[in-house]
């Protein structure tokens, strides 16, 4: 994979002359795989920090390139945005995820990602009311994470867009929290209902401890604002006790699962219904 992800990587090189060309080729590969359903949807657990139960799974799409092999998002999504190609992709994932997420147990949710380009769309808000009818999935269960570079866009639709969805029943998580320039103004902004601690915060977890007092002030600020906090990349034991003691709502990282596909999250249900 690591291979093939430095094959990808040549071609993300805009500048070079050989580059645009095989940029143009790799919008055309991307263009038929969309035609040929080379995407998948990987789900990986969120869990409760209090009693670890399972809380639902984030929907993290893959392209099985046939001869590269499994490509990660990064590698594909922000030529897709370029091009307007993340729009039908984007669909696609949202109505794979809502399908997928119709045959868990009803206490479960699905977080689904959505690229800053679907957000300026306000057809999205009838796309995302058509895949939950379509799957029979109760907008409650569904949770759309968006980055703060959304709100960057200081775009009336956008703030119409998030209020539609929000009206719809679907709860909206900021992703990556911390990582943008003045994440605190953005929460004024809109109200989400769950704020989303980048993983740097919590990698440098125990070694810095001077990630501690910004996760207690974000769960304060979660408290406060009556959203719930949940800590990414989780890595190990003593991570995990930190964050819980932090106040965390709840957590999500290799600790509890990696990104897999759904018949291993079927799997990862069973574990927790069996308690
Ligand atoms: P994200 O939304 O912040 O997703 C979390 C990323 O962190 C995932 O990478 C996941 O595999 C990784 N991760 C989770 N736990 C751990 C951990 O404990 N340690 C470490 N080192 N990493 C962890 P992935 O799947 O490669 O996705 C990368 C990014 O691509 C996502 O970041 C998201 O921004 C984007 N993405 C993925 N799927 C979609 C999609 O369907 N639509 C859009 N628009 N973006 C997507
Ligand atoms: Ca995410
Ligand atoms: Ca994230
Ligand atoms: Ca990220």
């Amino acid at each position: 994979a690591r291979a093939a992800g430095r094959g990808l990587w040549r071609l993300f090189q805009p500048e070079m002359e050989a580059g645009i060309r095989q940029r143009r080729q790799l919008e055309t590969e991307l263009r038929s795989a969309l035609a040929a359903e080379q995407f998948e949807v990987f789900y990986q657990p969120l869990v409760e920090a209090r009693t670890l139960a399972l809380a639902g799974f984030e929907a993290l799409v893959r392209w099985r390139h046939p001869g590269r092999g499994l490509v990660p998002p990064g590698e594909f999504i922000p030529l897709l945005e370029e091009t307007g190609l993340i729009g039908p992709l984007g669909s696609w994932v949202l109505a794979r995820a809502c399908a997928d997420a119709a045959g868990w147990p009803a206490h479960l949710r699905l977080a689904v990602n959505l690229s800053p380009v679907q957000v300026l769309n306000a057809r999205l808000v009838q796309e995302v009311a058509q895949a939950l009818a379509g799957a029979g999935l109760a907008p409650q269960r569904l949770e759309l994470e968006i980055t703060e570079t959304v709100l960057l866009q200081d775009n009336e639709v956008t703030l119409g867009v998030l209020r539609r969805l929000h009206e719809l029943g679907v709860r909206i998580s900021m992703d990556d929290f911390g990582t943008g320039y003045s994440s605190l103004s953005y929460l004024r902004r809109f109200p989400f209902d769950k704020i989303k601690v980048d993983q740097s915060f919590v990698h440098t977890l125990p070694r810095d401890r001077g990630g501690i007092p910004i996760i207690r002030a974000v769960t304060g600020l979660g408290r406060a604002l009556g959203m719930r906090v949940l800590a990414e990349g989780v890595e190990t034991v003593e991570q995990m006790e930190i964050l819980r003691e932090e106040g965390c709502d709840e957590l999500q990282g290799f600790l509890f699962g990696r990104p897999a596909p759904l018949c291993e999250a079927a799997e990862v249900i069973a574990r927790d219904l069996a308690g």
